[in-house]
């Protein structure tokens, strides 16, 4: 059996596991990570179950440049059906965890039924043991961390889980490093649901890719590629030297700054959390993923007072909710409700968003106890306390641990609460976008920035804020975005990616001859995967819109410009990128 490319697959309801081998030809049709993952859960899982029952599955993947050389190949993905939002989810993280998962002999694991107890599992290169967790159901996620000894021991790393995980809370993440986290969508809840608290991978193998000649000349071509880019990987580029918290600074210029929950699209107080005010407040060092050349991430400490912390971020997006949409003036603040989400193992872009809500709801004066609520803008202690009712499940904490859907509908939020599909948006109001739009609308998971990152193309066209000519050049990132999320890599080095290029590397990987068209085919068939999914769930184009306030409502830029979009023209692009794709007008995918 190549021992490269094995899937394990693991049964907690029996304790049984079993070793498979995945046939190249299914790895030349849908790579890796994102295609190969999708593939699997279109095939594997019946329509309709329970996302937090025992047939949901999930399923870990690496890509085929996971672990080996090639600069940033330290990710993992995570695929599975959404408790969140139903659909299909993806959510991705690097550090080095994955690179212990390759070690220990497995590409992909598939994680089905559920446990009769909380374990954990200890995967190594000739081993699967199913151990008891009860001494660790109910730690958050760095004493995990630290109970299972993982410092200490080298050629050996954890997934992890933490309460919010258990108790089901929809938006839970699965952290990984500590501070790196798989989420958006609420894979740490389907862990929870299986009393998975954690899983440790050890072993010493070397992906074979390493060893080929050929690889080895293209790992070199594609670094001299990062180091001709000075401005952007260099010591003083803006990856290494200021890393996402730059954004800041584009993003309220632009008007798309997300404030106050969506009232406005700048922030007066931004200088207070950017990413100068982390450099001169609490930056420790600058740290990042393994086996990456230009490092982005800071570890940051807060030394006494009510936000004492230490961890690594705060990045853009956990900014933007916390800074922006619940309006806290104070980035040593922004850095502790950061370090709690991380704790508790929550997904950040999430927790703020339901913050923001939940203040918008009381200013209607329309939650329960509405006067004691003590909820509000820049109130970092009381939103401590309200991410905690919400973890723990607490008063109606326990309602907004059920996710965005959920408490619209209770609330009559319909009107203010802004998500697509049940997935809240990240840091980029869509009012300032056209292209970007679309790409939040068609997402299989809802309003997440991952599945294009077109907001950094779109920003810089002259003409931004026109409907014409965005949806070819959005596809083509999608595309680009697949792949990257296939071989699996980081999507910082987006900028050096070109299909001649993917087709390269696809080549080397597989001893093949295929070309950028052909490449660019496996892509857009990866994509259809996750619709072809949604469709079966029931999803269709009634989804792919935009909250109501998005067309009826404007946000005004710092410039006093108003931005809002155009329902009309939003359609009408809606048509042009099913048609692009081969899609039919509701947005099927034709056989
Ligand atoms: S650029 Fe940042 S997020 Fe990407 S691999 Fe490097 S350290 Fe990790």
């Amino acid at each position: 059996m190549n021992f490269d490319y094995r899937l394990l697959r693991v049964d907690l309801t029996t304790e049984k596991t079993k070793i498979e081998e995945i046939s190249i030809d299914l790895l030349k049709e849908y790579i890796g990570g994102k295609g190969l993952g999708s593939k699997l859960l279109l095939d594997e899982l019946e329509p309709g179950i329970d996302p937090l029952g025992p047939k949901n599955k999930i399923i870990f993947v690496s890509g085929p440049l996971t672990g080996t050389v090639f600069p940033t190949s330290n990710r993992y993905g995570i695929i599975y059906k959404s408790p969140l939002t139903g659909a299909f989810a993806e959510s991705y993280s690097g550090g080095g965890a994955v690179q212990k998962m390759r070690a220990a002999g497995y590409f992909t694991i598939i994680i089905e039924g559920i446990s009769k107890r909380p374990i954990y599992l200890f995967i190594t290169e000739s081993s699967v043991e199913f151990r008891d967790a009860s001494h660790l159901w109910g730690k958050d996620t760095l004493e995990t961390y630290d109970l299972l000894g993982i410092k200490s021991k080298k050629d050996i790393d954890v997934l992890v889980i933490g309460p919010a995980g258990e108790n089901k809370v929809k938006f839970a993440n699965i952290q990984n490093n500590k501070h790196h986290s798989a989420g958006r969508c609420g894979p740490g809840a389907v862990m929870g649901s299986k009393k998975l608290k954690a899983i440790i991978f050890s072993g010493t193998k070397r992906p074979a890719l390493n060893k080929n000649l050929e690889f080895r000349k293209l790992v070199k071509k594609v670094i001299n590629k990062i180091h001709d880019r000075e401005d952007l990987y260099g010591s003083n580029g803006i990856y290494r030297k200021l890393g996402t918290p730059s954004i800041v600074e584009w993003t309220n210029e632009l008007g798309c700054f997300p404030t106050r929950y969506f009232t406005a699209g700048y922030s007066e107080y931004s200088k207070n959390f950017d990413a100068y005010a982390i450099i001169n407040q609490i930056l420790k060092k600058r740290t990042g993923c393994w086996n990456c050349p230009f490092t982005c991430s800071k570890y940051v400490e807060v030394e006494e007072g009510p936000f004492k912390c230490n961890l690594e971020g705060p990045e853009y997006e956990t900014i933007a909710v916390f800074g922006g949409i619940c309006d806290i003036r104070d980035i040593k603040a922004i850095a502790k409700l950061n370090e709690y989400c991380d704790r508790m193992g929550i997904d950040t872009i999430t927790a703020g968003n339901l913050c923001g809500l939940a203040i918008e709801a009381k200013h209607l004066g329309i939650l329960p106890n509405n006067n004691k609520f003590k909820l509000d803008y820049n109130k970092p202690l009381e939103l401590l306390k309200f991410l905690n009712d919400i973890v723990y499940r607490k008063g109606i904490g326990n309602d907004f641990a059920e996710g965005i859907k959920y408490i619209s509908k209770k609330y009559h939020l319909e009107d203010i609460a802004m998500h697509v599909k049940g997935l809240e948006f990240p840091g980029y109001d869509p009012r300032a976008f056209r292209g970007f739009a679309i790409s939040y609308g068609v997402s299989p998971e809802g309003a997440t920035h991952l599945r294009s990152t077109f907001h950094n193309i779109e920003r810089n066209l002259p003409d931004y804020l026109s409907y014409e000519n965005k949806v070819a050049p959005m596809i083509e990132q999608e595309d680009k975005m697949a792949l990257i999320d296939s071989l699996i890599v980081c999507k910082f080095i987006r900028d050096i990616l070109d299909w001649d290029l993917f087709a390269e590397i696809y080549n080397v990987i597989f001893n093949a001859k295929i070309n950028k068209d052909k490449i660019r085919n496996i892509a857009s068939e990866i994509i259809t995967l996750s619709r072809k999914f949604n469709i079966r769930e029931g999803f269709s184009r009634k989804d792919d819109y935009m909250p109501s306030r998005v067309y009826k409502e404007s946000i005004t830029t710092k410039y006093g410009k108003k931005l809002n979009l155009d329902y009309d023209k939003y359609d009408k692009m809606l048509d042009e990128y099913y048609s692009l794709r081969g899609w039919t007008k509701e947005g099927i995918p034709k056989e």
